[in-house]
């Protein structure tokens, strides 16, 4: 099955049970192909060529690639069957088509990929007795990463990393092979990364002890983790206190990275809600790019929506057993909400822009409000 999700405005692949990601346009393509005609038939000089497609995956390039050639050309195909022996891991292969006599004639192998060049090996074994006048190499897309052969490759079209891709000829189980560009299975798998958003007391904490349990993820709390290095009396600790004590923001620089370090730390996880971050546009900017290196996005900011005199109210209560200094003091609590409208209610434009902005009504029992970003979650 395929489906086209956009994410992040961005097409996602999913063939079978794998997502993957647009890597090599139809335009590359369609510009590496061009290029490669072009050396193919000025080192072709007058002689009429025969192109040897490998079925299945060269069936994509080789048409586009003869529809390009500007002179006479005789085209064909071959398929290599592999089977797996009874006793030996040798594989058995078995070539179908070739029917016609290659006497003389200037051949060209024309392969969508060279990985690590098994196949290649078997077809310079079956072409051995073939008396031809010359035997060229010209593959679309090439593995360097992953080529374990000697064999020459007269014409390469696009190098690529040692990854697996899908489309314009290629396949998953099957799936993939009638996409026109190509794709990359992606690195990290479907995730799901929450920004849990709110001012101070709004229960973002609360909240994301029940959502990390129902939809298994990593929950990071910049307040909490700076409180640890606190605590710890860590050189991180001691360059966050002097903001947090008098509840102005930390540095991005120390936050960033400091998050960063903390996503690294779980690079296993299913997802993450982020609690507490982003609270700057730039620290926005900075998780997306953190979210873009690990093939994955935000999927929504869910915002606790709850009234400023409910929030003192709240934290003033919460002060009494939580020993945070940051909420004993009704001044310093006003200033942390007000510095929350401040500067971080920018985050609501920069993510309602993306069309990722959910507000909850976080007034209301606990288990009303989970139930309210539940419904919210699940429709993503
Ligand atoms: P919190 O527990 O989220 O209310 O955070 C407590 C304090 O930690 C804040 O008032 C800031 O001083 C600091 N802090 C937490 N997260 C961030 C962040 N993303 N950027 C800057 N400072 C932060």
């Amino acid at each position: 099955m395929i489906i086209f999700e956009n994410l992040n405005s961005k097409a996602v692949l999913k063939l079978h049970n794998l997502y993957f990601k647009p890597f090599i346009s139809s335009r590359e393509i369609d510009e590496a192909i061009q290029k490669m005609v072009e050396e193919i038939s000025a080192d072709m000089g007058d002689e009429v060529p025969v192109f040897v497609g490998i079925l299945n995956g060269s069936f994509m390039f080789v048409s586009d690639f003869v529809k390009k050639y500007p002179k006479p050309c005789e085209v064909t195909f071959i398929k290599l069957a592999s089977y797996e022996g009874l006793k030996s891991s040798e594989d058995i292969h078995r070539l179908i088509g070739l029917t016609q006599d290659l006497t003389d004639r200037k051949v060209i192998i024309l392969e969508d990929i060279i990985d690590s060049g098994k196949t290649l090996a078997e077809v310079y074994r079956i072409f051995k007795n073939e008396k031809v006048k010359e035997l060229k190499i010209a593959t679309l897309f090439y593995k360097p990463e992953a080529y374990k052969k000697d064999f020459k490759l007269h014409y390469v079209g696009i190098k690529i990393p040692n990854k697996f891709i899908v489309g314009y000829g290629l396949d998953y189980n099957g799936l993939g092979r009638d996409i026109p560009e190509v794709y990359q299975l992606k690195t990290t798998q479907h995730m799901k990364n929450l920004v849990l958003f709110g001012p101070p007391g709004a229960g973002k904490g609360t909240q994301a002890e029940f959502l990390k349990e129902k939809y298994n993820l990593v929950h990071i709390s910049t307040g909490d983790v700076f409180r640890y290095n606190i605590k710890n009396e860590t050189a991180l600790g001691m360059l966050a206190k002097s903001f947090m004590d008098k509840g102005e923001l930390v540095p991005d620089k120390v936050t960033i990275d400091m998050l960063n370090a903390e996503v690294e730390k779980n690079s296993d996880a299913e997802g993450f809600i982020f609690d507490g971050f982003p609270r700057t546009e730039a620290q926005a900017q900075a998780l997306d790019e953190l979210m873009d290196s690990k093939d994955s996005e935000i999927s929504a900011m869910i915002a606790l929506e709850v009234d400023d005199e409910v929030l003192v109210k709240r934290l003033i209560e919460r002060g009494k057993t939580s020993g945070r200094p940051d909420d004993s003091d009704e001044i310093i609590i006003r200033n942390r909400i007000k510095e929350y409208y401040d500067k971080t209610a920018i985050l609501k434009n920069y993510y309602s822009g993306k069309d990722k902005y959910f507000g909850v009504n976080g007034v209301g029992e606990i288990q009303e409000i989970t139930d309210r970003l539940c419904k919210v979650i699940d429709r993503l």
